[in-house]
């Protein structure tokens, strides 16, 4: 038997298959034309679904079918209430529309929840009990894990570590409020900051890297300068680390985790984070609570997290209506 999980993003839909255990037994990445509109974008999902079935055959029945949207989802109806990078995603009942198509339970989930839940349950989070996970792609988002169960809160937005507020006097954040952690740290920020530098005329790299176009900047080319002993690129990343610590030391007086775990669109800049993001959580800390007990690790899972996180769901979604009608 097989799960499958759709990860649906801005860019790509990732769709992976994992069998019981959480093995990954196919992955496919296609991209999701999300510009198209809804309409072209569901049916890519469903080509998807349809073509991993195909392909990962044998005694391979799709029990259940997860996806994961990047965005405000309302888990028990199955919608897509509200997907800020996807165009005209507003009240999409996503899970109806794809179990009259499929004919296979499907469910929904926040992507980064579905990150959390796949970090925890196959990977750098295995064995951890209390852990927060935070993703810093364009936005922030986050998924918070205590006594091992994914934690939804009343309405299911628990976990929207980048819309807390650091500063209130602080710019304007995407989500209309001021001084969110997200208008201080998001990939989009490092991106904008890069370019004021290059602007200004600091002495910097970052405009060779990036092919003298500034459209061109991206974090990944941020932290090649940092690598190569830019000072600017270095400055850019300490400031991320900073902001971050001081969003994260918050999370860590709430629910004093075991574990952070740090991934999303910059991962493969989050190694030159974590020295940083520690220094600046544990000066925030009092009594020293971080300085023995408190993990801050980068992702295992990569860029596959959300769709096995989205796949784990479906396993344990389904798994909860078995058991309701065993009893
Ligand atoms: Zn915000």
């Amino acid at each position: 038997m097989k799960y499958i999980g759709i990860d649906l993003g801005g860019t790509n839909l990732k769709g992976v298959a994992i069998d019981r255990k959480g093995d990954i037994l196919y992955k496919k990445n296609i991209q999701s034309r999300t510009e198209e509109g809804p309409e072209v974008v569901i049916r890519n999902i469903i080509e998807l679904i349809q073509n991993i079935t195909r392909t990962v055959k044998g005694d391979n029945k799709t029990i259940a079918i997860g996806i994961a949207a990047a965005g405000v989802v309302d888990i028990e109806n199955g919608i897509c209430t509200w997907l800020p990078n996807l165009p005209g995603w507003k009240d999409i009942a996503l899970v109806q529309i794809i179990e009259e198509k499929i004919g296979t339970p499907a469910y929904l989930i926040n992507d980064v929840r579905a990150m959390t839940l796949a970090e925890k349950t196959v990977g750098a989070g295995q064995g951890i009990k209390n852990l927060v996970c935070i993703a810093i792609g364009t936005g922030i988002g986050g998924g918070i894990i205590l006594h091992d169960q994914l934690y939804f809160g009343d309405e299911g937005f628990a976990g929207e570590i980048g819309h807390q507020v650091i500063n209130f006097n602080g710019p304007k954040c995407t989500c209309g409020n001021y001084g969110c952690l997200e208008a201080y740290a998001s990939g989009a920020h490092i991106i904008l900051e890069a370019i004021r530098m290059v602007k200004q005329g600091a002495t910097t790299i970052i405009r060779d890297l990036a092919d003298n176009d500034l459209n061109k900047i991206t974090p990944k080319i941020v932290a090649l300068a940092a690598r190569k002993g830019d000072e600017i690129a270095k400055e850019i990343w300490e400031n991320e680390s900073f902001y971050l610590g001081v969003g994260l030391a918050n999370l860590v007086h709430i629910l004093n985790p075991e574990m952070i775990i740090v991934g999303g669109g910059i991962a493969e800049g989050s190694d030159i984070l974590i020295d940083g993001i520690r220094t600046a959580v544990c000066e925030r800390l009092h009594l020293g609570a971080c300085t023995d007990h408190l993990q801050i690790v980068q992702c295992k899972l990569g860029d596959i997290a959300g769709a096995v996180g989205a796949a784990l769901w479906s396993k344990y979604s389904i798994n909860k209506v078995i058991n309701r009608r065993k009893r």
